[in-house]
């Protein structure tokens, strides 16, 4: 195919995967980094449109536009994917310093000492390295739980090691086996890399979009399992979790500890200090429970002041001490907001999860073990019936 239909089929692809980004981001601007996937392409159209007029244009204008302009979509990829990430952007300073680089040399090789090979060096360098960084920075999560990112990242990868090495394939490809310049081997090295251009705007289009999805889809769950006031699961999504704790130790034939945590006259709490304080209070009493538990135990948010937390890992003695040291650390730190602390205690329920047993019918008999201990006068923990019958051991502890 003739070169310059390929350069404007170019253009016309990065255009549209250009409007095609800016309608989602228009959509939902909360992305992050989309902003400036979508400037990064722009400035992808402007490197094509450049390529499309330079027999117009002094050559040295084309150079300096066409340079700038790819330098900085690579950089603002690079942005972009740390943002998605959620990493401090550089210093532009590095952008600045680069791009000038990048743009001066290319005018020396034009104008002082015109060098086709050494501009096609410093082209892609700056943006090679880019993309490599991109795919450095977007590789990370773990590619089962996030393939877009990975995808994104081969890509965005492999695009940046052919720009690195698009010299090598100029200088091998444009000289005829006798070692003269071969005009037609040069024009169809530059079609194939124009082709490759038109295959990476595409391919890193879809990327920026399925990671656009990967990022609504992970923030849609977050709303359906997440409690929005503590930052906890919901009662639901905790069930799911506990359901699965439970199916796991069947497996290595081991219980899982399951805990019920009601926050003691908290109503007085609310009639007291409002119901901003009584909020502040549900939070302070996650911010302490998390300082008791593992890495692998799951905490969920039952409804109003009520929690439950399972401890896969841990015997009915080990859960037994979670639940008291829970108890002790919330008598013992009370929520400051405001003005004044508010002191505050719990009652604790706890049960074993053995086997054929359900999450629900575990988390009623913690529920139970935790009426119990509200009965013998709250700020202690109780242990619930085993799920065969035999008797709650006298182990509760009271204040
Ligand atoms: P007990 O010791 O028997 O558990 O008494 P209690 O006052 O803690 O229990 P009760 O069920 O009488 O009151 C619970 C209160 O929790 C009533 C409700 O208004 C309040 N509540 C439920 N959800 C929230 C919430 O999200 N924020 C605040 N501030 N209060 C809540
Ligand atoms: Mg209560
Ligand atoms: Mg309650």
């Amino acid at each position: 195919m003739h070169s310059p239909t390929l350069i404007l089929l170019a253009a016309l692809l990065t255009a549209l995967v250009t409007t095609v980004l800016y309608a989602v981001w228009s959509f939902n601007k909360n992305i992050p980094g989309l902003r400036l996937w979508v400037l990064s392409f722009l400035l992808g159209s402007v490197f094509s449109v450049s390529l499309l007029v330079r027999d117009w244009v002094p050559q040295v204008v084309a150079v300096v536009i066409s340079q700038s302009a790819v330098s900085l979509a690579a950089y603002l990829c690079l942005m972009a994917s740390r943002m998605y990430m959620g990493r401090r952007p550089f210093s532009h300073i590095y952008a600045v310093v680069g791009i000038g680089v990048v743009v001066a040399s290319s005018v020396y090789f034009t104008v002082v000492q015109p060098h086709l090979g050494m501009r096609f060096v410093f082209a892609g360098l700056g943006a090679g390295i880019c993309f490599l960084l991109t795919a450095h920075t977007l590789a990370d999560g773990g590619a089962r739980r996030v393939p877009a990112r990975y995808l994104f990242a081969m890509v965005v990868g492999l695009h940046g090691l052919f720009l690195l090495l698009r010299p090598v394939l100029f200088k091998l490809g444009t000289v005829a086996p006798g070692g003269l310049p071969d005009a037609s081997l040069a024009s169809r090295v530059s079609q194939f890399v124009v082709l490759e251009s038109i295959v990476a705007v595409v391919l890193l289009g879809f990327g920026a979009l399925i990671l656009a999805n990967e990022f609504i889809t992970s923030e849609l769950r977050h709303l359906a399992e997440v409690d929005p006031l503590t930052n906890v699961f919901n009662r639901r999504a905790f069930l799911t979790l506990l359901d699965k704790a439970i199916s796991a130790a069947q497996r290595t034939k081991t219980d899982v500890p399951v805990l019920v945590i009601d926050l003691d006259h908290f109503k007085n709490i609310n009639d007291t200090w409002g119901h901003g304080a009584g909020d502040d209070v549900l939070r302070h009493f996650v911010m302490l429970a998390h300082r008791c538990l593992r890495k692998e135990d799951g905490m969920g948010r039952l409804g109003g002041e009520e929690f439950a937390i399972f401890l896969p890992n841990a015997s009915a003695g080990g859960a037994l001490a979670v639940a008291e040291r829970l108890r002790a650390l919330v008598e013992t730190q009370p929520a400051v907001t405001g003005q004044r602390p508010i002191p505050l205690t719990v009652s604790v329920g706890v049960t074993l999860c053995a086997h054929a047993d359900s999450a629900g019918a575990a988390l009623k008999r913690a529920d139970e073990a935790m009426y119990l201990a509200k009965e013998r006068g709250r700020n202690r923990v109780e242990v619930s019936e085993q799920p065969g019958g035999a008797p709650a051991a006298p182990v509760a502890t009271a204040a």
